[in-house]
């Protein structure tokens, strides 16, 4: 369904880091959440009319799922807490492209006056338990055992890509949400090529939460990806200085646009990693998209900082 998507050499604060362009792998479909849903695009789901999923209303699986259900010609019902009322006013990035692909965002605050203690608690006990056959229920970040197969498809395209370049040890390294795609890619190395170890780190919990998300998913710890530590708490989706200068500093040097929620902590992290990394094994870092999301914090970071260019 997708061909492989490059790899590319950037150098970034005197360091030569591979860079995997995931955010090119489809025009509408592409980054960590095509990889994740691959499943149901490469798949036939009998009888399957509609996708319901949930999230915020900026999330990149919003748009993904809407571009998804596109491609399949179904529905998509998409459940948010709350819609913010200056992107209802200013709809832009994932909510506005959704929108544009006919997505259906019902926001539940103003569903129930009684609010449910969180999301997630209202799709399990409410939603779910509703549903048709006709309508397919996809977990929040696509944190389910159906995503092992696009990660897989992605990990085989590493180790061609490993072999071909006559690379032997290699170091991945991609920021974490729920921590899917990380497990599901260091799970494939630790079995099939332990030449490959695979890093990451927390951008949604703490460090904690980050190794309890893994452990959910394979309660063998040796499985389970090298998390490397912030060095200080964020709370997701929040604007910090220093991501913004981050993001800007791999724009000018790399020239190339990386995500502002995931990406400023990956290569926070990764960089630090690196300024102690004693041997020579090369490091190839994920971008896995989100750029569309960038619409909506860009302009929050300019507004914010605008000393910084
Ligand atoms: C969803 C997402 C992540 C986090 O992926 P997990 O598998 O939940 O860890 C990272 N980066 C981008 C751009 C994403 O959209």
């Amino acid at each position: 369904m997708f061909k492989p998507s490059p790899v590319q050499l950037v150098h970034f604060q005197r360091k030569k880091i591979y860079v995997k362009r995931d955010d090119l792998l489809h025009p509408q479909f592409s980054g960590n959440k095509a990889r994740k849903f691959y499943h149901l695009l490469n798949h036939p789901q009998p009888g399957v009319s509609t996708l319901v999923g949930s999230g915020s209303a900026q999330a990149n699986s919003l748009y993904s799922l809407a571009a998804l259900a596109q491609l399949k010609q179904w529905k998509c019902e998409f459940y948010v807490d709350h819609i913010p009322s200056w992107l209802k006013q200013n709809p832009c990035g994932n909510y506005q492209a959704a929108l544009e692909l006919g997505a259906r965002i019902i926001e539940v605050s103003s569903l129930h006056r009684q609010q449910q203690a969180n999301l997630d608690s209202f799709m399990q006990t409410i939603v779910k338990p509703s549903l048709s056959p006709q309508q397919l229920f996809v977990p929040e970040g696509g944190r389910c055992e159906y995503a092992r197969e696009g990660v897989v498809t992605l990990a085989e395209e590493i180790e061609q890509w490993q072999h071909q370049n006559q690379i032997g040890r290699l170091n991945i390294m991609l920021p974490a949400g729920t921590g899917t795609t990380a497990l599901f890619l260091s799970e494939y190395f630790s079995q099939m090529n332990p030449c490959i170890k695979v890093y990451s780190c927390a951008c949604v919990g703490d460090e904690d939460y980050l190794s309890l998300q893994f452990t959910q998913l394979n309660s063998n710890t040796a499985t389970h990806p090298i998390i490397l530590p912030r060095t200080k708490k964020y709370h997701f989706g929040k604007l910090y200085r220093e991501h913004y200068q981050t993001w800007l500093a791999l724009k000018q040097q790399t020239k190339l646009e990386f995500e502002l929620l995931y990406d400023p902590i990956g290569w926070q992290c990764l960089m630090r990693f690196l300024e102690e990394q004693t041997d020579e094994t090369p490091t190839l870092y994920i971008h896995q998209g989100g750029l569309l999301g960038n619409q909506s914090m860009l302009p929050r970071y300019k507004r914010k900082y605008p000393d910084l260019t």
